[in-house]
Formats: structure tokens, sequence, C-alpha cells
């Protein structure tokens, strides 16, 4: 099957293999995961040690608490994944925060590696000597970057042709209603259409798909205005 050649490929470098796919094998990514749409490669980190204790960390240089990710460790399991497809990815606090649009450039490519810290974090000279690109989450500390890498995986998975049935789903949130367009998106309700008192909105029973189409528009409109000023401003530099 030519498709094969296309599948877009994650490769995950972990002490924690046995944390995959995890959340990536259920619903959605699991569905495409197991229909051949994308494939997931784990590559223990603890198989490129070179000592009897498997040690994949140290104390820091400079004294503190916790260890460190040693640096000629997580290179040779690095290198073992040269040939893999993809931008290879250091999950990271310190990283440039994952938006959408990162999401979908990824997704549109062959695939990504994904290297999850653990400890205190990676010794600072892998990173540089192979110029890793730094991604984080978050301004939050996670305990490792297994959850950071799961999360990652799953927005791009979402996004490959074939994965969401519904494409209209897909097309609606980046049209000018979701995130892609920079927007929060509109508040969603279903049945019943009294709720303890709660009714639904008017406009959404009218069955009058331009007004409910400007009325959603409004409301995402709204909710970032008041929610994420952040994201509202660079909405509006862009529009103009
Ligand atoms: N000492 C570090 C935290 C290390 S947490 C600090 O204070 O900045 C251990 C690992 O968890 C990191 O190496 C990273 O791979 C992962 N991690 C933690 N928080 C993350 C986040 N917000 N985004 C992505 N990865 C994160």
């Amino acid at each position: 099957m030519i498709a094969a050649a296309h599948t877009w490929h994650a490769t995950v470098l972990t002490i924690f293999p046995e944390m995959f796919p995890g959340p990536l094998g259920h619903s959605l990514a699991g569905k495409a995961l197991d229909a051949g749409l994308w494939a997931l490669e784990t590559v223990d980190i603890r198989d490129h040690t070179e000592d009897k204790h498997r040690t994949v960390d140290d104390t820091p240089f400079g004294g503190g608490v916790g260890m460190v990710m040693r640096a000629d460790v997580a290179d040779r399991a690095l290198a073992a994944i040269d040939d893999r497809p993809g931008p290879v990815i250091y999950l990271s606090p310190r990283g440039r925060v994952l938006d959408q649009t990162r999401v979908r450039n990824l997704a549109d490519g062959p695939g990504v590696k994904l290297l999850c810290g653990r400890f205190e974090g990676l010794d600072q000279r892998v990173i540089d000597a192979r110029g890793l690109e730094e991604v984080s989450l978050g301004d939050f500390i996670l305990s490792g970057g297994e959850p950071a890498a799961i999360a990652l995986i799953d927005a791009c998975v979402r996004l490959l042709p074939g994965v969401i049935g519904d494409a209209d789903a897909l097309a609606e949130e980046s049209f000018a209603l979701g995130s892609d367009a920079g927007l929060l998106e509109y508040p969603h309700y279903t049945r019943p259409a009294m709720w303890q008192g709660y009714a639904v909105p008017e406009v959404l029973l009218s069955g009058h798909h331009q007004k409910i189409k400007l009325w959603r528009r409004e409301q995402a409109e709204q909710a970032t205005r008041e929610r994420r000023p952040d994201l509202w401003r660079r909405h509006a530099e862009t529009r103009n």
C-alpha cells in the first residue's frame, strides 16, 4: 500500500515506554493508530546506557537538589533515531509554548521525534550540540515529558487526513470560529432544550443558519476579548 510510506510517524524517547500508547490507544487516536493512519514508536532511553545499572541520570554540577539526565546517554538515544522522520523536539518548561499553528505544521510534516525529560531536566549540552527545539505545554511543571508528548501527539493526530470523519468539524474550527483563527470557540449546547430552568439560547433553535453563524462569531469574539486579551490583540492585528 502506498499510504504506508506516508504514515505520520511519532518517535518517543522515554525512560517509561510502558506509558505509551496510554491515552493515545483509545478513542480517535487509538482507532487511527489501529487503522494505520499514524505510527507510534517508543525508544527506551535506558537501552542506550553503557553501565550495568543502566544509569540515565547523575547529580548536578554546581550542587542543588535532584538529578540531571545525562547528555551522553540522551545523545546516543537520539543518534539511534536519526533516520526517523520529522523534527526533534525536547519537551521542556523552558521551551516555546505549543500552539495550534505549530501543531498544524507538525501534522502537515512526516512526523515528530520527542525527547521526554525526567528528573530536574536534561544536560544543556545535548540541547546545544544538537540544536534541539524546546517546546512547552504551558507555564506549569510536569513530573516528566511523557504527558506533554502524549498531548502533542494527540493534537497532531486529530488533524491527520481521515482521522476525523466529519471534516466539517475541522473546517469550522479552522474557518473563523476556532483556535486556528486565534479565537476561543463559541459555547456549545445539546438536548434537553430546557435543563434545571436553564434554556438554550433562542437563536440556536431558530433554524436560521446565517443568524446562528453570526451569533457564534460574536460569542467567540466576546469570550476571547474577556478571557484572553493576549489572543484578542493578536487576532485584531492579523485582521488589519
Ligand atoms: N527542573 C525543571 C522541571 C523539570 S520537570 C524546572 O523547574 O524547570 C522534568 C521534565 O518534565 C522536563 O525535563 C520536561 O521534559 C518535562 N516537563 C515539565 N514541565 C513541562 C512543560 N510545561 N512542558 C513540557 N514538558 C515539561
